[in-house]
């Protein structure tokens, strides 16, 4: 650790490494680059952080290679990879605060937020992925003849991951663990916005001791860093997390170099279906929570709030009470639920969705301004009657604007959910098993919850049909994407 911040009232947080790591060493960038991270809730700069490009990732893909051919990774036993794995969950158990803060500080979520869920599930997840790692096996298959014909699951190789801001340490957990669990060795790109967790963690991966080479981090930025991943030709995998946009770059840039496999989990316009015979209460703040949780920067939002319309005035009242009440501040008072937006990018891009909301007539039934003239904090906003066609009811916006909007019918609301490009949760509130399970089935989304949102297990699979993505997150169908099946065939 190089350096200490001192933040609010007694609060500290100890800054990790700013270099790249490759090859188990901290190294400054080749072309000697820095960029700055900025802390959300003042707009002022953090620290400095090495700043890598392709001359980075050439290096880096190097050592990944050569930890993954000649390396003790490729004849470590699996145990003994599981237990490494164990041995990271438990380093990063015992540094919850200064995780929890660095987290809080790069990306502006409360800290007790950044405590409860980001490091409690991040650290689940390689607990969960750690116990696979000497599981994962093939079959014997009776083929004609006489042969022995079985399967092995092996490594993809190296694999390059590029991840998100929004929930910097756990999108690197369900990235990295799955892939370390399975042999491959690994070239991360943490999200410009939010480098340092994925440094701390770097960190905490030296202690723990994997071989040199297995995993390296590159902080730096996407059309640099990002695209020499995805377009590498000695990467033999892509795992990306972001926007459906960037999604069909990686796509492309994988298509046009070494079709390299690709796995995307993208952006979402969630639908979040509430009838008439619910607990009006419960509905109202699952539907809360389901959109203002970690200031709405979620893939999994529940952005598009359909109400039976005979409850709609009724929820729509309750939802700005509700919203009225959350509270917004400094990330590091333990009272704060909802921080500042990550940047200024984020926030202008908000901004304008609500200015949007405006003018094509939805109503602002609450909040829609910033709060005050630092940082990067907006109001909770509820806009109510909402139709399908409006900017704010089509788009990812990645904030805390909540739209509602009202339907009539089963058949009539399954149709407007499903009405979208994106396809990765939606959620159906009510008491009804038949309507409940209606909407499970027909709605084409990843993920369904019924009477709850938001609940994420790393044992449950998590992805997107349609432009929401393409493959599976978390689970043993996670697992999957990181092994490729060899059959072998021996004549008897
Ligand atoms: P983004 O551009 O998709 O960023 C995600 C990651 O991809 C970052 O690490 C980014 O690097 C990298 N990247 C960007 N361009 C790239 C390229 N050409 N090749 C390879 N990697 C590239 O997302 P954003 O700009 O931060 O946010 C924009 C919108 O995306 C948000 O408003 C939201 O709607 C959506 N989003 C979705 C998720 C999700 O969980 N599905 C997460 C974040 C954002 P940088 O560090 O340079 O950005
Ligand atoms: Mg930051």
């Amino acid at each position: 650790m190089t350096s200490t911040l001192a933040l609010a009232d007694e609060i500290t947080v100890a800054l990790p490494e700013l270099k790249l790591l490759i090859a188990n060493r901290w190294v400054a960038s080749e072309s000697g680059k820095t960029f700055t991270t900025i802390n959300p809730s003042t707009g002022e700069e953090i620290c400095q952080v090495a700043e890598a490009d392709a001359a980075d990732v050439e290096r880096a893909v190097r050592a990944a290679r050569s930890a993954f051919e000649h390396g003790p990774w490729r004849s470590m036993r699996a145990s003994e990879r599981g237990r490494l794995l164990h041995r990271l969950a438990d380093l990063i158990e015992s540094n919850v605060d200064q995780l929890a803060r660095l987290e809080s500080l790069d990306n502006g979520k409360p800290v007790s937020v950044a405590k409860a869920v980001d490091v409690a599930k991040t650290v689940a997840c390689y607990r969960y992925f750690a116990g696979w790692a000497d599981k994962v096996h093939g079959k014997t298959i009776p083929i004609d003849g006489d042969f022995l014909c079985y399967t092995r699951h092996e490594p993809m190789g190296v694999v390059g991951q590029i991840i998100p801001w929004n929930f910097p340490m756990l999108m690197m957990a369900w990235k990295l663990a799955p892939a370390l669990a399975t042999g491959n060795t690994v070239v991360l790109k943490p999200a410009e916005q939010t480098p340092l967790t994925a440094l701390r963690i770097g960190e905490l991966i030296l202690e723990a001791g994997f071989p040199e080479g297995v995993v390296n981090v590159l902080p730096g930025f996407g059309p640099t860093a990002g695209a020499a991943i995805a377009s590498h030709m000695d990467v033999d995998k892509v795992a990306f997390t972001g926007s459906t946009e960037v999604g069909h770059l990686i796509m492309e840039a994988a298509a046009k170099s070494n079709l390299k496999q690709v796995t995307l989990e993208l952006g979402g316009k969630s639908p979040n279906i509430i009838f008439e015979d619910v607990d009006l209460d419960e509905a109202v703040e699952g539907a809360h929570m389901g959109l203002f949780s970690n200031q709405g920067q979620s893939c999994c939002a529940g952005s598009r709030v359909f109400v039976e319309e005979t409850i709609y005035e009724q929820f729509v009242e309750r939802s700005i009470a509700r919203a009225s009440k959350r509270v917004v501040g400094d990330p590091f008072d333990p009272r704060t639920e909802l921080g500042p937006l990550v940047d200024q990018t984020q926030f202008d891009r908000v901004t304008g969705y609500i200015e949007s909301g405006h003018r094509e007539g939805a109503t602002l039934a609450c909040g829609g301004k910033r709060i005050g003239n630092r940082g990067y904090f907006i109001q909770p906003t509820v806009f109510a009657d909402v139709q399908d066609d409006m900017q704010i009811a089509r788009e990812e916006i990645f904030g805390p604007i909540m739209s509602v909007i009202s339907f009539k019918s089963l058949d009539e609301v399954i149709a407007r959910a499903n009405r979208t490009k994106y396809g990765l949760a939606a959620a159906v509130w009510t008491r009804d098993i038949k309507k409940a399970l209606a909407v499970a089935n027909g709605v084409r989304a990843g993920t369904v919850w019924v009477n709850c949102y938001n609940v994420m297990d790393t044992r449950s699979p998590f992805g997107g049909y349609k432009q929401s993505g393409i493959g599976r997150e978390l689970g043993e169908y996670g697992l999957q994407q990181y092994t490729q099946v060899k059959a072998v065939i021996a004549k008897l």
